[in-house]
């Protein structure tokens, strides 16, 4: 039988290359997005969902573990926002943290009854290479990396006895259309030359470039399998050498 895996944001970047290769290598995969990745390989699965929703998400979930026995989550949905504390509104912070973080919880809770019921489960979240450094700029953003590094850890340790593993991974830059979308907010305020600040960001990178979605994808599929069987509560950086700095 199929492994079962969700991936929340599947449809876009990082979450689509996962997609992809979990259904390549095999897996029944499930698509939680606001809008359909409409790959051919998905064939229904993909599943309108608002991650911040925390109702429609269990709501969802649940009726997937009716049909299958879910053995992956990768909570990938998530959305940047420019901005110091002072050029961040409430309303910017609540909708940053509602999708990056309560998203997850979201996530995490509507998958642990299927999980435990199984004595088994790999739970991968997306977080960032902003959940172990502070960038400039990203005030609500860094927040919510950071909080996803914790909610990593407290769920490893909360369901280790349940032989369910979970771990964060830390991407540095990676080039997706919320790289592109990031770059363009910050050329449009500042007057920038988008090329030009392309070009910086690749130089700031040890390995002078930036990462690629299929490799973040790769890491997350290693997590998810049993080579990693011993790995939990983990941040796992993949950022070209970044925050080794
Ligand atoms: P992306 O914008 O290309 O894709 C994000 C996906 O999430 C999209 O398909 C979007 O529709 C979906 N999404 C957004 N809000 C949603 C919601 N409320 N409900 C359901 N789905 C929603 O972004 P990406 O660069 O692939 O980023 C994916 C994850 O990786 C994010 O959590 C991001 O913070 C993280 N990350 C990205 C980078 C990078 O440089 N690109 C670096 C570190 C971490």
């Amino acid at each position: 039988m199929k492994k079962t895996c969700i991936v929340t944001g599947g449809s876009s970047g990082i979450g689509l290359s996962i997609v992809q290769l979990f259904t390549n290598k095999g897996y029944q995969v499930f698509n939680l997005d606001l809008q359909p990745s409409n790959l051919e390989i998905l064939r229904g699965a993909d599943i309108s969902c608002d991650i911040s929703n925390v109702e429609q998400v269990q709501n969802i979930i649940s009726n997937i573990a009716k049909t299958a026995t879910i053995d992956v989550l990768v909570s990938n949905a998530g959305i940047h926002f420019s901005g110091n504390i002072e050029n961040t509104s409430a309303a910017d912070l609540d909708k940053v943290l509602s999708i990056n973080v309560k998203g997850a919880y979201a996530a995490i809770k509507a998958v642990l009854p299927d999980m435990k019921a199984n004595k088994n489960g790999a739970i991968i979240l997306m977080a960032s290479d902003q959940a172990l450094i502070a960038k400039q700029n990203s005030f609500a953003y860094n927040i919510s990396k950071v909080a996803l590094a914790s909610i990593a850890k407290t769920t490893a340790l909360d369901y280790a006895s349940f032989n369910i593993r979970a771990n964060a991974v830390c991407p540095g830059t990676i080039e997706t259309p919320l790289y592109h979308q990031a770059i363009n907010n910050y050329c449009q305020r500042s007057g920038a030359n988008k090329a030009e600040v392309h070009a910086e960001e690749a130089a700031l990178q040890p390995l002078g470039r930036l990462g690629q979605p299929e490799e973040v994808a790769e890491l997350v599929y290693f997590l998810a399998s049993d080579k990693a069987k011993f790995i939990t509560g983990s941040l796992q950086v993949i950022d070209g050498g970044y925050t080794a700095q």
